[in-house]
């Protein structure tokens, strides 16, 4: 069986001798020498799916491994956490238009609404509207947005029996529409390795996306009115850009340039979709970087999710940070607010 892999023998194998050069390969391209990039949060174990609250100046994230959604209120610095009780991992967490306080949160294979008034609690209860991958009960959802007319969008994952080897091609990116009680999926790309990364490009025509086993950005057509997606095209490959990582969580700026999380390659990539360039990088003092959202009052501050699951011992004394949420100031670009989803429960 061929595995996906992060651990670094399997990369080299998978990634050949051609990764090993890659950090001298960018350096040089770096362009944000005032950017200052500083954690924000505590650590949590695989923090991951950021969501920028501009209504509540907050930061929401999820802990995949305490099966946790978490808020960061940006002028007060405080933190909270809820579990969500019986998950065994909760992936992505996003706000409900018009409804303070209700949330769609992918609960291991099922999309459940919650309600959180943003404290510390020991456990919230969750009412799953919709489940997906019946067939692949080891599945798990991965990440997952709404686009900018509402719609919510999330993908999947296959098994993990060691920590970092995927089982490959099980995963897809589903649709999810409806109202009320239950919630309706659509399978629109099947046979993926991870799926990850999602924007929308300005004029709503062009959605992104990742796949992670791809180690590539792809650009899809995008109807707006319906949600359909067309034709796909790959726009930017990180193997053969001499990227080091591999590519996760992503967001879009105002420019119309992409910001991609490089996982085991400690930085965040700044790539033009439309020239195919690799614009810059940052780095980030976590090897695991896991996803990217721009947030705070300006919209100028890139919020970084990472990961210390698996990490050794000898990895976490030279990385103390990593599982923090980090903020990334002086980038000189701004983004958009997270966008909520637009559902009502009754
Ligand atoms: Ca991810």
């Amino acid at each position: 069986m061929w595995l996906l892999t992060t651990t670094p023998l399997a990369l080299l194998l998978l990634l050949g001798p051609s990764s090993s050069p890659a950090v001298e390969a960018t350096t040089s391209r770096s362009a944000y020498a005032d950017c200052v990039v500083t954690p924000v949060t505590r650590a949590v174990e695989l923090g991951e799916g950021p969501h920028w609250s501009h209504e509540e100046q907050a930061l929401y994230f999820v802990d995949i491994k305490s099966s946790s959604i978490n808020r960061l209120h940006v002028a007060t610095g405080k933190q909270t956490s809820a579990p969500i009780g019986g998950a065994s991992s909760v992936d992505f967490i996003v706000p409900v238009v018009g409804r303070p306080g209700a949330f769609l949160v992918a609960v291991d294979l099922s999309i459940s609404e919650v309600q959180w008034d943003g404290e510390d609690v020991s456990s919230l209860t969750g009412r799953a509207l919709v489940s997906v991958d019946a067939d692949k009960p080891d599945n798990r959802f991965n990440d997952g947005k709404a686009d900018p007319a509402g719609r919510l969008w999330g993908g999947t994952m296959g098994p993990e029996p060691e920590v970092g080897h995927v089982v490959p091609k099980q995963g897809s990116l589903y649709l999810f529409e409806g109202q009320g009680a239950a919630l309706s999926s659509q399978a629109w790309l099947t046979g993926v390795d991870i799926s990850n990364g999602l924007a929308w490009s300005a004029d709503n025509d062009t959605m992104f996306y990742i796949d992670t086993g791809s180690n590539r950005v792809d650009a899809l057509d995008y109807d707006a009115a319906t949600g359909q997606i067309g034709a796909r095209r790959p726009v930017f490959d990180l193997i053969q850009n001499n990227v080091t990582g591999h590519p996760d969580g992503m967001t879009i700026d105002r420019n119309g340039n992409l910001w991609v999380a490089c996982f085991d390659g400690s930085q965040v990539i700044h790539v033009d979709p439309r020239t195919r360039q690799l614009l810059g990088r940052v780095s980030i003092p976590a090897e695991r970087v896991t996803s990217v959202a721009f947030g705070g009052p300006q919209l100028d501050v890139l919020y970084v999710t990472t990961s210390r699951f698996g990490l050794t011992p000898e990895q976490l004394a030279k990385q103390p940070h990593a599982g923090s949420v980090f903020a990334v100031t002086g980038l000189g670009v701004s983004g958009l607010p997270g966008q909520s989803v637009a559902y009502s429960s009754v």
